[in-house]
Protein backbone atom coordinates (compact mmCIF):
# COMPACT_ATOMS: atom_id res chain seq x y z
CA UNK A 1 0.00 0.00 0.00
CA UNK A 2 1.01 3.34 -0.87
CA UNK A 3 -0.28 6.60 1.07
CA UNK A 4 -2.89 9.41 -0.78
CA UNK A 5 -0.11 11.75 -2.03
CA UNK A 6 -1.32 15.66 -1.26
CA UNK A 7 -2.30 15.76 -5.28
CA UNK A 8 -4.87 13.02 -5.25
CA UNK A 9 -6.37 14.44 -1.91
CA UNK A 10 -6.38 18.08 -3.28
CA UNK A 11 -8.51 15.89 -6.53
CA UNK A 12 -10.82 14.26 -4.10
CA UNK A 13 -11.57 17.38 -2.48
CA UNK A 14 -12.06 19.03 -5.74
CA UNK A 15 -14.37 16.54 -7.12
CA UNK A 16 -16.14 16.56 -3.88
CA UNK A 17 -17.05 20.11 -3.81
CA UNK A 18 -17.96 20.16 -7.15
CA UNK A 19 -20.78 17.32 -6.75
CA UNK A 20 -24.53 17.12 -5.68
CA UNK A 21 -25.07 13.25 -6.55
CA UNK A 22 -22.41 11.25 -5.12
CA UNK A 23 -22.92 7.30 -5.00
CA UNK A 24 -20.63 6.12 -2.65
CA UNK A 25 -20.05 2.22 -3.62
CA UNK A 26 -18.49 0.19 -0.67
CA UNK A 27 -17.53 -3.68 -0.32
CA UNK A 28 -15.68 -5.72 2.31
CA UNK A 29 -12.68 -3.72 2.98
CA UNK A 30 -14.82 -0.42 4.22
CA UNK A 31 -15.63 -2.59 7.00
CA UNK A 32 -12.45 -4.30 7.91
CA UNK A 33 -11.51 -0.97 9.19
CA UNK A 34 -13.92 -1.19 11.69
CA UNK A 35 -12.17 -4.65 12.62
CA UNK A 36 -14.95 -7.00 10.93
CA UNK A 37 -13.14 -10.06 9.19
CA UNK A 38 -13.10 -9.87 5.16
CA UNK A 39 -14.52 -13.59 4.19
CA UNK A 40 -12.14 -13.16 1.01
CA UNK A 41 -8.56 -11.85 2.26
CA UNK A 42 -5.97 -14.24 3.05
CA UNK A 43 -6.68 -13.74 6.70
CA UNK A 44 -10.12 -14.22 6.52
CA UNK A 45 -13.39 -16.48 7.02
CA UNK A 46 -12.42 -18.35 4.07
CA UNK A 47 -9.11 -19.63 5.04
CA UNK A 48 -10.38 -21.11 8.48
CA UNK A 49 -11.00 -24.59 9.66
CA UNK A 50 -14.55 -25.66 9.20
CA UNK A 51 -16.08 -28.72 8.14
CA UNK A 52 -17.67 -27.19 5.02
CA UNK A 53 -16.09 -24.33 3.64
CA UNK A 54 -17.88 -21.21 3.90
CA UNK A 55 -19.21 -19.96 0.69
CA UNK A 56 -20.83 -23.91 1.16
CA UNK A 57 -22.41 -22.88 5.04
CA UNK A 58 -23.13 -19.31 3.64
CA UNK A 59 -25.64 -20.97 1.18
CA UNK A 60 -29.30 -21.39 1.00
CA UNK A 61 -29.33 -24.89 0.38
CA UNK A 62 -26.97 -25.74 3.67
CA UNK A 63 -29.13 -23.29 5.84
CA UNK A 64 -32.33 -25.47 5.36
CA UNK A 65 -30.37 -29.03 5.41
CA UNK A 66 -27.85 -28.00 8.30
CA UNK A 67 -29.28 -25.19 10.06
CA UNK A 68 -27.94 -26.08 13.20
CA UNK A 69 -24.69 -26.14 12.07
CA UNK A 70 -25.39 -23.19 9.81
CA UNK A 71 -26.45 -20.78 13.35
CA UNK A 72 -23.07 -22.46 14.55
CA UNK A 73 -20.99 -20.39 11.79
CA UNK A 74 -22.95 -17.60 11.63
CA UNK A 75 -22.70 -16.72 15.47
CA UNK A 76 -19.27 -17.21 15.72
CA UNK A 77 -18.19 -15.94 11.99
CA UNK A 78 -21.10 -12.81 11.15
CA UNK A 79 -22.72 -11.61 14.32
CA UNK A 80 -19.83 -10.15 15.23
CA UNK A 81 -21.02 -7.57 18.65
CA UNK A 82 -19.16 -4.07 19.85
CA UNK A 83 -18.06 -2.99 15.95
CA UNK A 84 -18.40 0.68 15.63
CA UNK A 85 -18.44 2.57 12.30
CA UNK A 86 -15.31 4.32 11.29
CA UNK A 87 -14.14 7.64 9.95
CA UNK A 88 -15.29 6.44 6.04
CA UNK A 89 -19.08 5.77 7.35
CA UNK A 90 -19.41 8.72 9.89
CA UNK A 91 -17.83 11.23 6.43
CA UNK A 92 -20.84 8.94 4.13
CA UNK A 93 -23.41 10.25 6.75
CA UNK A 94 -21.71 13.69 7.05
CA UNK A 95 -22.07 14.33 3.05
CA UNK A 96 -25.85 12.84 2.75
CA UNK A 97 -26.80 15.09 5.70
CA UNK A 98 -25.31 18.23 3.56
CA UNK A 99 -27.24 16.94 0.35
CA UNK A 100 -24.18 16.07 -1.55
CA UNK A 101 -24.72 12.30 -1.23
CA UNK A 102 -27.57 10.87 -2.47
CA UNK A 103 -26.68 6.76 -1.92
CA UNK A 104 -24.48 4.45 -0.56
CA UNK A 105 -24.53 1.11 -1.70
CA UNK A 106 -22.94 -1.77 0.36
CA UNK A 107 -22.14 -5.67 0.02
CA UNK A 108 -21.59 -5.35 3.68
CA UNK A 109 -24.34 -6.97 5.77
CA UNK A 110 -23.26 -5.21 9.29
CA UNK A 111 -25.36 -2.16 9.33
CA UNK A 112 -22.30 0.02 10.53
CA UNK A 113 -23.61 3.16 7.07
CA UNK A 114 -26.64 3.09 9.40
CA UNK A 115 -25.05 3.30 12.48
CA UNK A 116 -23.12 6.44 11.47
CA UNK A 117 -26.06 8.00 10.60
CA UNK A 118 -26.80 7.23 6.66
CA UNK A 119 -30.28 7.09 5.43
CA UNK A 120 -30.37 5.85 2.02
CA UNK A 121 -28.12 2.55 2.23
CA UNK A 122 -28.53 0.39 -0.79
CA UNK A 123 -27.30 -3.19 1.40
CA UNK A 124 -27.02 -5.08 -1.80
CA UNK A 125 -26.64 -8.72 0.23
CA UNK A 126 -29.20 -7.54 3.23
CA UNK A 127 -28.55 -7.30 6.65
CA UNK A 128 -27.66 -9.20 9.88
CA UNK A 129 -29.53 -6.40 11.88
CA UNK A 130 -33.21 -7.92 10.43
CA UNK A 131 -34.30 -11.42 11.11
CA UNK A 132 -37.49 -12.70 9.79
CA UNK A 133 -39.92 -16.04 10.93
CA UNK A 134 -39.45 -18.39 8.07
CA UNK A 135 -43.70 -19.10 9.13
CA UNK A 136 -45.49 -16.13 10.33
CA UNK A 137 -42.59 -13.68 9.43
CA UNK A 138 -42.41 -12.14 12.43
CA UNK A 139 -39.16 -9.74 12.91
CA UNK A 140 -36.51 -10.32 14.76
CA UNK A 141 -33.40 -8.26 16.11
CA UNK A 142 -30.03 -9.81 15.81
CA UNK A 143 -29.29 -10.03 19.86
CA UNK A 144 -32.29 -12.83 19.86
CA UNK A 145 -30.44 -14.92 17.52
CA UNK A 146 -27.44 -14.54 19.79
CA UNK A 147 -29.08 -15.07 22.85
CA UNK A 148 -32.71 -17.52 21.65
CA UNK A 149 -31.93 -21.18 20.88
CA UNK A 150 -33.52 -24.32 21.01
CA UNK A 151 -31.25 -27.41 22.35
CA UNK A 152 -29.46 -28.01 18.30
CA UNK A 153 -29.04 -24.05 18.66
CA UNK A 154 -31.62 -22.92 16.10
CA UNK A 155 -32.95 -19.60 16.85
CA UNK A 156 -37.31 -20.14 17.11
CA UNK A 157 -40.02 -17.61 16.84
CA UNK A 158 -41.48 -17.07 20.18
CA UNK A 159 -44.79 -16.53 18.49
CA UNK A 160 -44.96 -19.86 16.01
CA UNK A 161 -42.47 -21.92 17.07
CA UNK A 162 -40.86 -21.31 13.11
CA UNK A 163 -37.59 -20.97 12.17
CA UNK A 164 -35.77 -17.52 11.86
CA UNK A 165 -34.01 -16.90 8.84
CA UNK A 166 -31.61 -13.99 8.88
CA UNK A 167 -32.21 -11.25 5.96
CA UNK A 168 -29.02 -12.21 4.48
CA UNK A 169 -28.48 -13.19 0.74
CA UNK A 170 -27.05 -16.56 0.76
CA UNK A 171 -25.70 -18.21 -1.69
CA UNK A 172 -28.01 -19.54 -4.37
CA UNK A 173 -30.30 -16.23 -3.61
CA UNK A 174 -31.41 -13.92 -5.80
CA UNK A 175 -30.58 -10.16 -5.22
CA UNK A 176 -33.20 -8.23 -3.29
CA UNK A 177 -34.74 -6.48 -7.14
CA UNK A 178 -36.29 -3.51 -5.40
CA UNK A 179 -32.77 -2.69 -4.12
CA UNK A 180 -30.77 -3.38 -7.25
CA UNK A 181 -33.76 -1.26 -8.83
CA UNK A 182 -32.69 1.60 -6.68
CA UNK A 183 -29.14 1.21 -6.69
CA UNK A 184 -29.48 1.68 -10.56
CA UNK A 185 -31.45 4.38 -10.37
CA UNK A 186 -28.72 6.04 -8.03
CA UNK A 187 -25.99 5.08 -10.43
CA UNK A 188 -28.02 6.70 -13.45
CA UNK A 189 -28.20 10.19 -11.61
CA UNK A 190 -25.08 10.12 -9.84
CA UNK A 191 -22.58 12.84 -10.46
CA UNK A 192 -19.48 11.15 -8.52
CA UNK A 193 -18.86 7.34 -7.93
CA UNK A 194 -16.60 6.76 -5.03
CA UNK A 195 -15.60 2.87 -4.67
CA UNK A 196 -14.22 1.75 -1.62
CA UNK A 197 -12.52 -1.28 -0.06
CA UNK A 198 -13.91 -3.89 -2.86
CA UNK A 199 -11.51 -5.53 -5.76
CA UNK A 200 -14.73 -4.98 -7.61
CA UNK A 201 -13.95 -8.85 -8.67
CA UNK A 202 -16.91 -10.41 -6.52
CA UNK A 203 -20.10 -10.92 -8.73
CA UNK A 204 -22.20 -8.55 -9.14
CA UNK A 205 -20.32 -5.80 -8.08
CA UNK A 206 -18.39 -5.43 -11.28
CA UNK A 207 -21.59 -4.75 -13.51
CA UNK A 208 -23.43 -2.66 -11.63
CA UNK A 209 -20.59 0.78 -12.27
CA UNK A 210 -21.36 0.13 -15.72
CA UNK A 211 -24.90 2.35 -14.85
CA UNK A 212 -22.60 5.64 -13.80
CA UNK A 213 -21.98 8.16 -16.15
CA UNK A 214 -20.71 10.47 -14.73
CA UNK A 215 -16.75 11.19 -15.29
CA UNK A 216 -15.57 11.59 -11.85
CA UNK A 217 -14.86 7.64 -10.56
CA UNK A 218 -12.63 6.89 -7.76
CA UNK A 219 -11.16 4.51 -6.60
CA UNK A 220 -9.93 4.07 -2.82
CA UNK A 221 -8.45 0.32 -1.71
CA UNK A 222 -5.39 -0.48 -0.10
CA UNK A 223 -4.13 -2.70 -3.08
CA UNK A 224 -4.50 -1.94 -6.87
CA UNK A 225 -7.06 -3.75 -8.34
CA UNK A 226 -7.92 -5.20 -11.84
CA UNK A 227 -10.28 -1.92 -12.14
CA UNK A 228 -7.83 0.76 -11.52
CA UNK A 229 -7.22 1.61 -15.24
CA UNK A 230 -11.43 2.54 -15.57
CA UNK A 231 -11.61 5.38 -12.62
CA UNK A 232 -10.32 8.92 -13.12
CA UNK A 233 -8.67 9.00 -9.92
CA UNK A 234 -6.98 6.19 -7.93
CA UNK A 235 -5.95 6.09 -4.26
CA UNK A 236 -4.34 3.17 -2.72
CA UNK A 237 -4.76 3.72 0.93
CA UNK A 238 -7.10 3.19 3.94
CA UNK A 239 -10.69 4.13 3.13
CA UNK A 240 -11.27 5.60 6.66
CA UNK A 241 -8.05 7.77 6.55
CA UNK A 242 -8.84 9.39 3.10
CA UNK A 243 -12.34 10.07 3.40
CA UNK A 244 -11.80 11.42 6.99
CA UNK A 245 -9.48 14.21 5.63
CA UNK A 246 -12.36 15.73 3.28
CA UNK A 247 -13.93 18.72 4.66
CA UNK A 248 -17.26 19.43 4.10
ZN1 LIG B 1 -43.27 -17.24 13.64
Amino acid sequence: MKNETAEQATKLQSYIDSSKRIVFFGGAGVSTESGIPDFRSKDGLYNQKWDWPPEEILSADFFFANTAEFYRFYREKLLVSGIKPNAAHYKLAELEQAGKLSAVITQNIDGLHQAAGSKNVLELHGSTLRNFCTKCSKPFDASYISSHQDEKGIPRCDKCGGLIKPDVVLYGESLNQDTISRAIDALQKADMLIIGGTSLTVYPAAGRINYFSGNKLVLINKAATQSDGIATLVIHDSIGKVLGRIAI
